[in-house]
């Protein structure tokens, strides 16, 4: 600086110098008339330039020296003085002229100095890239975030610092369309390679003639917001996956009622009403509801209400809250839940126990509920009426204080095994009531799921108990009776049956007599009668001898085909005498059984279907032999006068006998099927019969092959 002004003072000396001798040459050794002063001007101006309003200091001095020049040539005139001022004056513009330009430049250097201390301690990078895209400036806060120094980046291409080799185009291209960019979000490399989330602003540099000549970019790193975003993001979707992912309806409303969110399940149910006005789309209203809590919750307030809706006849508990925004705005969150099933459930429930309470108190039988197998918490009307004791008397009283002495550690065994499930319901005992009395109860005895408590059902069986002595008393006697009757029966049966034989000998021995006609046919009604009369005390003998669990079956291999045969002969001149006509289809088949009760068995069947049938019917007898139930079965059909429905299901008893013309003639006892059903029963097999009244009756039975 020192130098450049010594230089220029130097330069101006020389030319005030030259200016002064050429004056004092031409005017005093050339003694020229007319001083030329346009030379004058070069150290003015200069002056002026360099030294500003100092020139006027110049154009003074250099005026005495014209105005000493011409004074000896005498001639000093006005116009000499005027080329003086002239000398001053323009000294003097010019001096304003360059100390106003000195000033701008002043005043330039000092917005520069201020631009270049802004960009050099911006913390954020600013970066200059040319047409071209070759880096032209760069900045501190540049060097720091991505690493490289500017002696680095000067005069290379900006691609390398994008994670996308276009994208220093792509900015270029932007600004140049549009002039500038604004919080542009780019990921740059740093030196290390490594991804900075940048955001950048960008301007078109142009020159003085306005053609673009670069763009100047300013970027901040913002991978701390990005990473915050994301993490908000995340949070928001995680939180919005909740909502979305609730059962429950979920919706946000501002101050004013606008739905600012709803969660799928709303949407689903209501539809996409974000942005509208709740009490209109939610509604159908045109102002808010009576019932909102809108305003309370505005205040801060978190309500819980339920809210019938009348609209689709359902009940929803509704949660609100207040909820503010980072700005601060508040707004009202409500999750809402569709209770309609519950407190349906929770009427049923209170019916159910109203139901329970009414049938507990008013039960015919005395209810009480134990705790914890000791106190009784809880009874009934007729529990007060057993008992003796009031209800407040009873409730809170130990439960063994009910129970006699003597039952009290069976009752007490029972009860723990009944809570543990592994005794009968019920349980008999001997009650005590408030004046000592004893009463006999029978208890069912119920542990409540879920609950250390069970309840308990005592019914007063004291009469019960006293009816039941005299019955099985009673009974004894009448067992005993029985067993009499049968004894003397089975006495008199034999008794019966002694002087039957010698009456059939001696009449079997009067018919080699030689007796008259009428002699005989009274000697053949007597021998008929008797024989008749055995075969009814041998059946009831029998019956006699199966009561009294006498009889066992002597087991064989019986030929079935030649017992149906024995049967059929033997009976033979009935049939004919009927004209009846007997059909058989019997497979060779062998069992093992009683062969004379298997005889019986047939014969009976047999000789009802003969009875039972009038003249000239038909008698099938048909037995299959079944291998895969390892049985026979055995159907003996007529053609005969069949059986009344209702008489079926006790043809079988003892003594039952349908009242027909035919049973009459027959002089039946009906006893002949209760053998029948005996004999089968003993051989493990079962009978029955079906029957089409006037048409005919089916006799079937099953025998297994093997015993
Ligand atoms: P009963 O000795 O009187 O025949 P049963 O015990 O053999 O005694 O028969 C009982 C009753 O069953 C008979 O009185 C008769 O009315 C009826 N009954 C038995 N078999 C037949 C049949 N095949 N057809 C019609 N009724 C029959």
């Amino acid at each position: 600086m020192i130098k450049g002004l010594n230089y220029r003072f130097f330069i101006l000396l020389s030319t005030v110098l030259a200016c002064t001798i050429l004056a004092f040459f031409v005017g005093f050794i050339k003694n020229e008339t007319i001083v030329y002063t346009h030379s004058f001007y070069a150290p003015i101006l200069l002056a002026g330039v360099w030294y500003r309003k100092k020139a006027i200091y110049i154009a003074l001095f250099l005026s005495i020296i014209y105005i000493l020049v011409t004074y000896p040539l005498a001639h000093l005139s006005i116009d000499v003085f005027a080329r003086s001022a002239i000398f001053v004056a323009v000294a003097y513009v010019i001096g304003l002229v360059s100390e106003e330009r000195a000033k701008g430049e002043e005043k330039l250097k000092e917005t520069k100095d201020y631009l270049d201390n802004i960009i050099t301690s911006s913390v954020d990078a600013i970066a200059v890239v040319d047409m071209d895209g070759i880096v032209r400036s760069w900045n501190k806060a540049a060097e720091d975030y991505m690493g490289y120094t500017e002696a680095e980046v000067i005069g290379t291409s900006n691609k390398k610092f994008f994670a996308d080799p276009e994208e220093g185009e792509k900015i270029m291209r932007i600004v140049q369309r549009d002039g500038g960019l604004k919080n542009y979000r780019t990921t740059v490399l740093n030196k290390d390679k490594k991804p900075v989330h940048t955001s950048m602003s960008a301007a078109l540099l142009r020159d003085k003639n306005g053609v673009p000549i670069g763009t100047v970019r300013m970027s901040r790193d913002i991978t701390k917001e990005v990473e915050l975003e994301e993490k908000i993001k995340e949070e928001r979707d995680n939180l919005n996956l909740i909502l979305e992912s609730m059962d429950d309806g979920v919706y946000i409303v501002s101050k004013d009622y606008k739905v600012e969110f709803m969660n799928k399940v709303l949407i689903d149910t209501l539809g996409y009403h974000v942005g509208d006005i709740c009490y209109k789309v939610f509604h159908n209203r045109d102002d808010s509801c009576p019932l909102c809590k809108n305003a309370e919750v505005m205040k801060g307030k978190t309500v819980r209400w339920e809210w019938d809706s009348r609209r689709n006849n359902k009940t929803y508990d509704l949660f609100e809250t207040p909820l503010k925004d980072i700005k601060g705005t508040m707004s009202k969150l409500t999750i809402f839940r569709d209770i309609s099933e519950r407190k349906r459930m929770e009427n049923e429930l209170r019916d159910a126990e109203e139901r329970y309470r009414v049938i507990f108190e008013h039960a015919l039988t005395a209810l009480c509920v134990i705790e914890h197998g000791e106190v009784v918490s809880l009874a009934n009307k007729e529990f007060e009426t057993l008992s003796g004791y009031s209800r407040e008397e009873i409730e809170g009283k130990k439960w063994i204080d009910f129970i006699a002495d003597e039952d009290m550690d069976r009752v007490q065994n029972y009860c723990e095994e009944r809570r543990k499930g592994e005794a009968p319901a019920c349980c008999e005992f001997k009650f005590v009531s408030s004046n000592g009395e004893i009463k006999q109860v029978n208890a069912w005895i119920e542990p409540i799921p879920g609950a250390n408590r069970c309840i308990a059902s005592l019914l007063d069986i004291t009469e019960l108990k006293r009816k039941e002595d005299e019955l099985r008393e009673t009974c004894e006697k009448l067992t005993e009776l029985d067993k009499m009757k049968r004894e003397f029966l089975n006495v008199a049966y034999h008794e019966m049956r002694s002087p039957l034989a010698p009456i059939v000998g001696y009449a079997s021995m009067l018919e080699r007599c030689e007796l008259s006609g009428k002699g005989k046919k009274y000697l053949y009604i007597i021998e008929q009668s008797a024989r008749e009369l055995e075969k009814m005390i041998n059946r009831m003998l029998e019956l006699a001898r199966i009561d009294s669990k006498k009889i066992e079956l002597s087991l064989e291999g019986v030929y079935i085909p030649e017992v149906v045969a024995e049967v059929v002969k033997g009976i033979e001149p009935e049939t004919k005498e009927k004209k009846q006509v007997i059909s058989t289809v019997v497979p060779g088949v062998k069992i093992q059984a009683d062969k004379q009760k298997v005889g019986a068995i047939f014969y009976n069947l047999i000789s009802n279907a003969i009875k039972y049938t009038e003249e000239g019917g038909k008698i099938d007898i048909m037995v299959v032999d079944r291998e895969r139930e390892g049985d026979i079965r055995v159907c003996i059909a007529d053609t005969g006068i069949g059986i009344p429905e209702e008489h079926l299901p006790k043809i079988f008893e003892r003594f039952y006998m349908v009242d027909t013309s035919l049973t009459r003639k027959s002089g039946s006892l009906g006893l002949g099927l209760s053998i029948v059903k005996e004999y089968v029963k003993l051989h493990g097999g079962k009978v029955w019969a079906t029957s089409e009244f006037g048409k005919g009756s089916k006799f079937f039975f099953i025998m297994p092959k093997r015993q």
